[in-house]
């Protein structure tokens, strides 16, 4: 061997060992995880593939912003939106509209008409009627059929609001905003964006069971589970990888019964009653916002109509359970999902053209 050959080969073998210690022999980063208060529940945050001084920055920024989204966001609390439907109910045509409420409005008015107005949240006083709104709810008398139909007779909508820069002109003092069906959804790609912009590319946030997940867990799709009908158990398991959020809206979340007659919180805007067929829609989606809003959507659809309606919303992905059990969803589902073993054999639905 030459000397010059033997020089090369030792050069060689110093590049490969340095390499090797700075790329695969370093141990991996613990998954960091923590948890924040927002929207009246907890959000369970996990990032992978940073250090705990990097998750703890990542914890504290996004508590702020929740902080921040939690108090535009109130429908009638002291705050942006509350100033916005105080000024709507007072018959104040043209509002000078805090900014931080704008993306929502518009992104919801867009999301409510794909869903043909079942997803509206410009039926705020309807939940309000309801009752639906306080924290701890118990047995007690639904509203008067009187007072639904007079509600309903002044057709609340979002759709009645008109955005023009920082503007919303309103001709209807019966709008009053409420977005419980979407602002987690909108709230969770909010701290996705955060994330990603902090340079985290592996996380997951998790509100309640309704979550979103970027990256995977060191190469392993994240295992997602499906609440049962009643709230408790899984029902199945999706793996989600790269990107996908994951919402149900389901009749077990806020209820009660009243002279045997079982009463929850998802409101038929059609009808100014709780809608009835569905006891759970989860959907997969890429982002949370339109997971959450057409949860909510094709919950109301119910186990006939919500194929039409998830179309129109380009959502593909779709696991309902009617209230007799049986289960319905997309073939794309069909082949993502796990049942938990006995479950009753699925209806698979077809989207139409
Ligand atoms: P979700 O759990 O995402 O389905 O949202 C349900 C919440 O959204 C309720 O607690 C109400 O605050 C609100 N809501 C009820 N019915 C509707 C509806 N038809 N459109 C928009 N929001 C609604
Ligand atoms: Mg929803």
């Amino acid at each position: 061997m030459s000397m010059l050959t033997k020089r090369l080969l030792s050069l060689t073998l110093i590049i490969l060992i340095t390499l090797g210690s700075s790329s695969g022999c370093a141990p991996p980063l613990p998954a960091q995880k923590f948890r924040l208060l927002a929207f009246g529940t907890y959000i369970d945050v996990e990032v992978i593939g940073i250090n705990q001084p990097r998750a703890e920055a990542a914890r504290r920024q996004l508590q702020q912003d929740f902080d921040l989204m939690h108090h535009a966001w109130h429908a009638w609390e002291p705050g942006p939106l509350g100033y916005v439907n105080a000024s709507i109910r007072d018959g104040v045509q043209r509002i000078a509209a805090p900014p931080s409420t704008l993306p929502l409005i518009k992104i919801s008015q867009e999301l409510a008409r794909q869903s043909d107005y079942l997803f509206d949240p410009g039926i705020g006083q309807l939940v309000k009627l309801w009752d639906f709104h306080r924290g701890e709810l118990t047995s007690r008398q639904p509203p008067e059929l009187e007072a639904i139909d007079a509600l309903l007779s002044q057709q609340p909508s979002i759709c009645q609001l008109a955005v023009d820069g920082f503007h919303i002109n309103s001709n209807n003092p019966a709008v009053q905003l409420d977005f419980g069906a979407i602002g987690k959804g909108y709230g969770v790609d909010q701290a996705i964006l955060r994330l990603q912009e902090m340079g985290i590319d592996s996380a997951i946030v998790n509100a309640g069971g309704d979550l979103r997940a970027i990256g995977s867990r060191a190469g392993v799709p994240w295992r997602i589970a499906i609440r049962g009908p009643s709230g408790s158990g899984v029902l199945a398991w999706l793996p989600v990888s790269d990107n996908g959020a994951v919402f149900t809206s389901g009749d077990y979340e806020r209820n009660f019964t009243w002279d045997g007659e079982f009463y929850h919180h998802i409101i038929d805007p059609r009808t100014g009653y709780p809608a009835e067929g569905a006891a759970s829609v989860t959907v997969l989606h890429t982002d949370a916002t339109t997971a959450d809003a057409a949860a909510t959507a094709l919950f109301i659809a119910g186990p006939e109509d919500w194929p039409q309606i998830a179309r129109q919303m380009g959502i593909d992905q779709v696991l309902l359970v009617d209230t007799e059990g049986q289960i319905h969803m997309t073939e794309k589902m069909q082949n993502q999902v796990k049942l938990r073993p006995l479950t009753k054999q699925p209806r698979i639905v077809s989207l139409p053209e």
